[in-house]
């Protein structure tokens, strides 16, 4: 089994988009379809045509691409099963139970519905990597729109579970502004201060903050840390139950 190489194509303000492509066999896949052109360059740039389309939820800053992608290369369309009738051109539902796969890559899909109730997680468990959509950004988490707060936080906790080096690949480039979030929730947590400074300095010198792993959100990201004394004692929450931590700092960074 060949390697993955995998190209981040940022889109509109500030969506990722991620190329996968497998030398010897040519297959090509891209997570989510933000925009067509965007793609379509980074494509052509690289000489690779696309096979496969792969959704992580319905809202159009993940789909406008998507009919334009299929038309132009034939490619086939994966997405939440869930959310089938929200997708135009799907041609595959998933759901947790489906067996997929990349050039011989197995792909798990897990169920991570809270922003939008079908969104899914695509985990590529031999490439340790995983792709979050709008459920978990570096530094932070997507709003919760269509489900509840236990739903969201049960979805979380599935990714927090994946192995601690499994690269992270999220739908947005947040970190910096949830940065500014995570440091007046717990300031004193020294590995978010380190982050918040490579993040800074990346920024700066315009490169993406991401991929992130598992152990750097683990140990940096408010929204997967309830269990921290520090934001416990800061949210006077100390005999919370953990979603209830997350349903809090949901709220204060929605008002953020
Ligand atoms: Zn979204
Ligand atoms: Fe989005």
């Amino acid at each position: 089994m060949g390697v993955l190489n995998t190209v981040l194509v940022p889109c509109l303000t500030d969506n990722y988009c991620v190329l996968l492509h497998e030398p010897d066999s040519g297959e090509t896949a891209v997570i989510d379809a933000s925009s067509a052109p965007n793609i379509k360059a980074a494509l052509n740039e690289r000489g690779w045509r696309l096979n496969h389309i792969i959704i992580t939820h319905h809202h159009t800053d993940h789909t406008a691409g998507v009919a334009d992608l299929k038309a132009s290369y034939g490619a086939a369309v994966t997405g939440p099963e869930a959310e089938a009738d929200r997708i135009p051109g799907l041609t595959r539902g998933v759901t947790a139970s489906t067996k997929i796969s990349l050039a011989g890559h197995p792909i798990n899909v897990i169920e991570t519905p809270g922003h939008t109730l079908g969104h899914v997680t695509y985990h590529f468990p031999d490439d340790a990597m995983a792709f979050t959509g709008d459920t978990l950004f570096s530094l932070g988490c997507g709003r919760v729109f269509e489900g509840d707060p236990q739903m969201m936080w049960n979805s979380l906790s599935k990714i927090a579970a994946l192995p601690g080096d499994t690269s992270i690949f999220c739908g947005h480039e947040y970190t910096l502004n949830n940065a500014r979030f995570a440091m007046s929730i717990e300031p004193e947590n020294e590995a978010l201060q380190a982050r918040v400074a490579e993040v800074e300095a990346l920024r700066a010198s315009g490169k993406p903050t991401l991929p992130t792993t598992i152990d750097v959100e683990k140990a940096t990201n408010p929204f997967l840390r309830p269990q921290s004394h520090a934001i416990r004692a800061r949210l006077g929450l100390e005999g919370a139950l953990d979603w209830q931590i997350f349903e809090r700092l949901r709220h204060l960074k929605n008002k953020a």
